[in-house]
């Protein structure tokens, strides 16, 4: 498993809009992959950054 950059460690993740067939839209973290939540907009912390 790849470790966690310093940042994602913090709780400062870098969300970018992700989308599939089965989920929908949904928020991930770019740097570790950590999947955010959906339902009201992007999780609480870190940086968002629109690569749509
Ligand atoms: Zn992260």
């Amino acid at each position: 498993m790849a470790a966690k950059a310093l940042r994602c460690r913090l709780g400062m993740h870098k969300w970018v809009l992700r989308s599939s067939t089965e989920n929908g839209a949904f928020h991930e973290c770019a740097r570790c992959g950590k999947m955010g939540t959906s339902d009201w907009g992007p999780p609480v912390g870190g940086t968002l950054e629109d690569h749509s």
